[in-house]
């Protein structure tokens, strides 16, 4: 296993098909990836993707005895001998959680509950430190299906969390920025029966885009101030801006935003009363 640094998010860095270790800004140090979708199909096609050979489709149904085994295999090299001190970065030097993310929306596998289930039983089986949290990384978009929600409610029971990537608020944003004219009230919608199952925090990149913001601040505002005076539990923002590099043809036009720029993309929402971090 190479040395892992916030820059590279490779999957196959454990070489397991599965499952791959990152040392994670979100995080705040190492984090278990689960990568559902290691055939690198979405229903996005985000303009900031890094996933390489992104196609559209969905994920493929997951071999559970496979991703079991290979959870169990990742926590005993993270968890003995030096795996820390040789292959992370000092400062980052933690195990933090299991973030279902990779190349692909993880909901989209047809058995994304089972999936749920085995990480749950594996987080469970960590007896001599507290249960590691799980973490799922989605764009939302089937966040309606009983199925996705009866296990964001098991999540939520098991100390889940949700990230619900909110890019734009608008049809003409979701097409702009995530390639997929979602219509904005059905996926507020499903925002927030999101965020009453499961603690929720919303996910968004922000970033320059040809030279313009990526999506209109004003409207995106007013949306989050409207969905906190309706009382939808939203734990809070992740605001963060690019990272690593788009594979995406759009790459060119593309610019990352610095530290300060975020911090003044995130006080009109700290205003609202809303817990926002940000990471450039
Ligand atoms: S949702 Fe994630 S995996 Fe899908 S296109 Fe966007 S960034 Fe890539």
């Amino acid at each position: 296993m190479r040395r892992l640094e916030i820059s590279d998010h490779s999957r196959d860095n454990a070489g397991l098909k599965y499952v791959y270790p990152v040392v994670s800004r979100r995080a705040g140090g190492v984090s278990i990836g689960i990568n559902l979708s290691p055939e690198a199909s979405c229903n996005f096609r985000c303009v900031y993707c890094q996933v390489p050979g992104l196609s559209r489709g969905k994920s493929a149904e997951v071999d559970i005895p496979q991703l079991e085994a290979e959870l169990g295999q990742m926590l005993s090299v993270i968890c003995q001998g030096d795996f820390f001190a040789k292959r992370v970065p000092v400062g980052s030097q933690q195990l933090k959680d299991f973030a279902f993310s990779g190349d692909g929306e993880p909901t989209s596998a047809p058995n994304f509950g089972d999936v749920v289930d085995c990480v749950i039983r594996v987080a469970a089986k960590r007896v001599e430190t507290q249960p590691l949290p799980l973490v799922v990384i989605t764009n939302g978009t089937l966040a309606s299906q009983p199925a996705v929600q009866s296990a964001f409610k098991r999540l939520g029971a098991h100390k889940g969390r949700i990230w619900f990537k909110l890019d734009a608020v608008t049809r003409a944003g979701f097409d702009r920025i995530n390639s997929t004219p979602l219509a904005a009230e059905d996926h507020l919608d499903r925002l927030e029966a999101t965020a009453r199952l499961c603690p929720t925090w919303i996910q968004r990149c922000v970033f320059g885009f040809e030279g313009t913001a990526s999506d209109d601040e004003a409207e995106y505002l007013s949306v989050v101030r409207t969905l906190l005076a309706d009382g939808v539990p939203l734990r809070g923002m992740l605001m963060y801006s690019l990272a690593r590099p788009s594979q995406q043809p759009e790459a060119p036009k593309l610019r990352a935003l610095s530290q300060a720029e975020l911090e003044v993309r995130a006080e009109p929402f700290r205003r609202l009363g809303l817990d926002v971090s940000v990471h450039a």
